[in-house]
């Protein structure tokens, strides 16, 4: 048995991870200050003798005892992150240098949740771990995109200095049950817009792509990577089924049987044009690649939107 600091535990991803970890027979501590977290994310974990939450902010030091760090703080949505862009810096940054301070203090192994963001808009496609991003360091973008490239860099820093056992995953976007209805994030957006009949927002032309990963296939390569020994990473996780937003807004409304209509708005500057996984690495060295496709992914997060909005009229 591990103990687990889970930061960003009450968020969609880090509530995940704290179930999985308790299903695995880790004892875990989730850490969060609730900014895009939910106390109803973990409700159903409070009454596991393993689990115990703290409310508290990873800008300012932790004292505390562990094995591994999981650090998932910082809101991923580009709505929620820029709200206050300078936070979203010192939660990247200053909770890094706490969580690493804390992992060397403790010999804890820690993992850093970061991005397929730091690969920018990227030139290269698909995107590998060797590929070093084209990044715009002075646009909306760049408070998240920039602090979590801070963030790598000061886990390989500690690594090399300190030789605090660091573990560096690279997400790609991530859907499933227990994204907030109003995440801003695409995924969440168009079926919650074609579950309650609103026109289905898409932005730009619809051309640009993502490939999107269930969240219980992320929450397998999370696990796998910090279980294995001598591998930092980074490693990308995520699915390599790229699909057009457009795509997904008609495969969206056909799932739903919605009457919404499609309406287009202005591109976000800096939004990347394409988007994809390379996966090969995380498929020598974890074994792990996605098993959920789209529809079947799509199908579970609208029925938890569906019960969503339902115990919301009732
Ligand atoms: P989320 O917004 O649902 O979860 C983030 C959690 O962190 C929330 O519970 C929030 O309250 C908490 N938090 C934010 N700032 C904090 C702070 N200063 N101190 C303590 N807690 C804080 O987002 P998510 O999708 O679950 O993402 C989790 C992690 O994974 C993030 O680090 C994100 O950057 C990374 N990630 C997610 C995706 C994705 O597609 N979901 C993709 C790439 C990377
Ligand atoms: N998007 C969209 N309509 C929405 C929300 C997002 O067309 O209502 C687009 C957005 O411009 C981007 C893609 O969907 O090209 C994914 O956006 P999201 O915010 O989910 O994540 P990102 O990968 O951009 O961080």
């Amino acid at each position: 048995m591990k103990v687990c600091l889970v930061t960003g535990g009450a968020g969609f991803i880090g509530s995940h991870l704290c179930e999985a970890l308790l299903n695995k027979g880790h004892y875990v501590i989730c850490v969060d200050n609730f900014f895009t977290g939910r106390k109803k994310n973990i409700l159903h974990l409070m009454d596991n003798k393993n689990f115990e939450v703290i409310r508290h902010d990873i800008i300012d030091e932790l004292l505390i005892e562990c094995d591994w760090i999981f650090n998932f703080a910082c809101p991923a949505s580009p709505v929620h992150y820029q709200y206050n862009a300078i936070k979203t810096i010192k939660t990247s940054v200053l909770g890094a240098l706490n969580m690493l301070g804390l992992a060397k203090r403790v010999k804890a192994r820690i993992m850093q949740a970061s991005t397929s963001e730091v690969y920018g808009d990227p030139t290269v496609h698909p995107q590998k771990e060797s590929y070093w991003g084209n990044v715009n360091p002075i646009g909306i973008r760049s408070c998240y995109d920039e602090g979590k490239r801070v963030a790598e860099t000061l886990f390989m820093d500690y690594h090399r200095q300190n030789k605090v056992d660091i573990k560096i995953i690279r997400i790609f976007n991530t859907y499933g049950p227990r994204m907030l209805e109003n995440d801003g994030r695409v995924v969440s957006n168009f079926i919650v817009q074609a579950l309650k009949g609103e026109d289905i927002t898409v932005y730009g032309e619809g051309k640009q792509t993502r490939s999107f990963c269930y969240v219980d296939d992320l929450i397998n390569g999370i696990i796998k990577m910090m279980e294995v020994d001598n591998f930092t990473g980074p490693v990308n996780l995520g699915n390599p089924d790229e699909f057009e937003i457009i795509e997904l807004a008609k495969i969206v409304i056909e799932m739903t049987n919605s009457k919404s209509k499609i309406v287009y708005k202005e591109l976000p500057a800096d939004d990347p044009k394409q988007r994809r996984p390379d996966i090969t690495l995380a498929k020598e060295k974890l074994g792990w690649e996605p098993k959920v496709k789209l529809r079947e992914g799509l199908k579970k997060t609208i029925e938890y939107f569906e019960n969503e909005l339902k115990n919301h009229s009732s």
